[in-house]
């Protein structure tokens, strides 16, 4: 029929196929393009490739130019795999970052679609929900609002370094932020991050409640309370997606 003859025109032609990147067997997609001029090679964030075939082109002549960009492919692969696209949506079977480890958000007891479960947590969510995300942000902030005052103020005592008032909030932009009038603000999502890297945040803002800068004295200050800083700084560069 002619209604069926032109839908099946303007709808793509997508074959699945797949092709071997360093050892990897990656999901190949490959689709005629009237009006794509050449062929074209792009890597999507979900690891899979789409191959174009452009008008008066062939599958066998587009998988040979696969072929001959299968570096440049590997290349953005490995790029894609150091910086993973930060999901918007937390659905179930997303992993997220919790206490420094990736932990898929599970749903609960006999797959109910109201409970999720992630890394010894269980979250109740409204059935309509689709997007778990603000639901599950929300729990992690009420436990990093329950768990990290009374680690500043331990430390604050350790160092015997007078803190005035802490407060958990949701900060985009950074870790955590200390006045001249002594409070300690905190982002939550440092209950994402390992202890060790909390602690040092701990830390870093406690020694500005004596040095506001970040001069060499105030950077001897934090070695000598937390000697691996450094690394703890490393982790954050290398999760900076964390933060928008
Ligand atoms: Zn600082």
């Amino acid at each position: 029929m002619l209604f069926d003859f032109i839908l099946k025109q303007t709808k793509p032609d997508v074959v699945k196929d797949s092709m071997v990147v360093r050892g990897r067997q990656i999901l190949l997609a490959v689709i005629h393009n009237h009006r794509a001029r050449r062929y074209l090679l792009r890597l999507r964030p979900d690891g899979s490739v789409r191959l174009t075939i452009p008008r008066r082109g062939s599958v066998i002549e587009g998988r040979r130019f696969a072929e001959r960009n299968v570096e440049w492919l590997a290349r953005q692969l490995e790029r894609l795999s150091a910086h993973p696209v930060k999901p918007k949506q937390w659905l179930v079977g997303t992993e997220i970052l919790f206490r420094g480890e990736s932990v898929k958000l599970e749903a609960g007891v006999n797959g109910e679609s109201g409970n999720i479960q992630f890394g010894g947590e269980a979250v109740k969510v409204n059935d309509h929900e689709a997007n778990l995300r603000p639901a599950i942000e929300r729990h992690l902030w009420r436990m990093a609002a329950k768990e990290l005052p009374p680690r500043v103020l331990e430390y604050a005592r350790l160092h015997q370094l007078p803190v005035r008032r802490i407060s958990v909030r949701n900060q985009k932009s950074r870790w955590g932020s200390c006045s001249r009038r002594g409070t300690i603000s905190l982002n939550w999502r440092l209950i994402q991050t390992p202890a060790f890297v909390r602690d040092y945040i701990l830390i870093h803002e406690i020694m500005h409640l004596q040095e506001m800068n970040h001069s060499s004295r105030f950077w001897r200050e934090v070695e000598r309370a937390c000697p691996d800083y450094e690394t703890a700084e490393r982790w954050l560069k290398q999760h900076s997606t964390l933060l928008k």
